[in-house]
């Protein structure tokens, strides 16, 4: 009889094949940087490519829509899209960066208010809020029409159980610092808020990770849209959701998601990276 050496294990060792990750996956460290110039750059970069992601799978809805991540220097500033640029057209070299009081302190274009009041307030009163994603989408429109969060229907929708938080009072489009405080402290400390009337914001420890969340937030309205008009879905446990959500929840896989998402959108927009 011969023995598989893909299978074979030594007592008190862990099979070859599992890495040491909280989520049995092979899943590398976040990237670390010799300055804040190279860090910053990073996160420029991921911004920028974020942008391009909403674009190219249709998030985009006119002037609506931006993406901040803090600044890695200046914790009380956040680079965030230019107003009045299409997400299909930003570069690296558009982005701009705004203070605590809403000054452009780099960047050739102006900030749209909504991007200020809400961002700000997030980075603000969120510290571990390094990046946050929103955009008015189609299902996350229809979700909120329907004044209903997310299920835990799939693992997907699991990363999101018990860290999200639907928000009901729509006063208008978010112009005031006092709408964007409401909003950054409904928040609280989950991972996503669900604007009802108005869109979705996501949330994470790094520009990667906002942008992985609300795509999955995105997907999943999706998939609960399209199931309920079919049947009932059914729906996990408590205990199948908080497993599913070890692992599809995990933080560095969200990190890590991201990144194949980066290698796409730069390999087929390799122009989106000019400075
Ligand atoms: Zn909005």
């Amino acid at each position: 009889m011969t023995t598989n050496p893909t299978t074979t294990t030594v007592p008190g060792r862990r099979a070859s094949y599992l890495a040491d990750t909280r989520t049995g996956l092979p899943l590398p460290d976040a990237p670390t940087f010799r300055s804040a110039e190279d860090e910053r750059r990073s996160r420029r970069q991921r911004l920028a490519a974020s942008l391009r992601l909403f674009g190219k799978y249709g998030f985009g809805e006119g002037i609506s829509g931006h993406i901040s991540v803090r600044d890695p220097q200046h914790p009380d500033r956040f680079w965030v899209n230019p107003f009045g640029v299409s997400f299909n057209r930003v570069k690296v070299r558009d982005l701009i960066c705004v203070d605590s009081t809403g000054t452009v302190v780099a960047g050739p274009y102006p900030v749209n208010p909504s991007a200020f009041v809400i961002h700000s307030k997030i980075h603000e009163l969120r510290a571990d809020a390094e990046a946050a994603a929103h955009a008015h989408t189609v299902h996350s429109r229809a979700l909120g029409s329907l004044r209903r969060l997310l299920e835990p229907v799939d693992q997907e929708s699991a990363a999101f159980y018990e860290d999200q938080v639907l928000y009901t009072d729509y006063e208008g489009p978010s112009i005031t610092v006092e709408q964007g405080h409401d909003i950054a402290t409904r928040l609280g400390g989950k991972r996503a808020i669900l604007l009802a009337h108005h869109g979705l914001i996501t949330v994470g420890g790094s520009i990667e990770e906002a942008a992985h969340w609300f795509f999955t937030f995105h997907s999943c309205a999706g998939v609960q849209l399209l199931a309920a008009p079919a049947g009932t879905p059914h729906v996990m446990s408590h205990d199948q959701a908080i497993a599913a959500k070890g692992g599809f929840g995990d933080v560095q896989l969200g990190r890590f998601s991201f990144e194949l998402l980066y290698d796409e959108i730069t390999h087929e927009q390799p122009d989106l990276l000019e400075e």
